[in-house]
């Protein structure tokens, strides 16, 4: 493919859009940007936006639109780190955020909106097992699947932890958030003519992957 995509991923918490965000951005040569794991590294870090961040994401809520358009606006300015091509995981999350996305975009449409399907009873599961790295919340484990040596990260060293939402409360909560202000956006964009894929996201890592880029490969043309 020489064109680079510019590439909503989209899906319930706990659907694999971080893992296979993270495969699919090595793929096709383009950049990665989970506002989710940007939020945790910058709380992680301490800084007063992480912090407020933080505040909103312990409670299973939503940050500010205001909070997130800043720091995507930022990133889609011409030269930054967007600028030639992208998988958006986890953002856009609402329909207001959705619409400022296609204002930053203006001339440089997305290429595809990719519904990544998984049922609620797998993805509860799932984001109860999962534990992530400290250092790279992209680096992505399970109960089931451990690092190597227990609970250090076999890609860069760090500790691998439960990551603080990923208790019952507020997995319910998220995914309730999910059903009111993420599911409709993919009306959204079917509305204003967007290409919106939706593809099957049970089953192995690898398998899910391969139908992921046959879906995209079609898609951008
Ligand atoms: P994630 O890693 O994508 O599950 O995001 C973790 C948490 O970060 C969410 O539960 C929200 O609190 C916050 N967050 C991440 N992305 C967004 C976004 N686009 N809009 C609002 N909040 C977000």
């Amino acid at each position: 493919m020489t064109v680079k995509p510019r590439l909503v991923l989209l899906g319930k918490q706990g659907a694999g859009k971080g893992t296979q965000a993270k495969s699919l951005a090595r793929h096709y040569d383009i950049a990665h940007l989970s506002t989710g794991d940007l939020f945790r590294a910058q709380a992680a870090a301490g800084t007063a936006f992480g912090l407020e961040a933080k505040r909103f994401m312990d409670d299973g809520e939503l940050v500010p639109d205001a909070i997130v358009m800043g720091v995507v606006e930022e990133c889609l300015a011409p030269g930054g780190p967007l600028a030639d091509g992208f998988i958006l995981d986890g953002f856009p999350r609402n329909k207001a955020q959705a619409v400022e996305l296609e204002r930053l975009l203006d001339g440089s449409p997305l290429h595809a909106i990719v519904h990544l399907d998984v049922p609620r009873e797998v993805v509860v599961e799932r984001l109860s097992e999962r534990r992530v790295c400290v250092k790279n919340g992209a680096h992505i484990y399970s109960v089931v699947k451990p690092p190597a040596v227990l609970w250090i990260c076999d890609e860069c060293g760090g500790e691998v932890v439960q990551r603080d939402d990923d208790n019952p409360d507020s997995i319910n909560k998220r995914l309730d958030t999910y059903e009111r202000d993420t599911r409709p956006i993919r009306e959204f964009y079917k509305a204003s003519g967007h290409k919106v894929v939706t593809v099957d996201g049970v089953g192995e890592n690898r398998v899910v992957f391969e139908r992921l880029t046959s879906a995209i490969d079609a898609a951008v043309v």
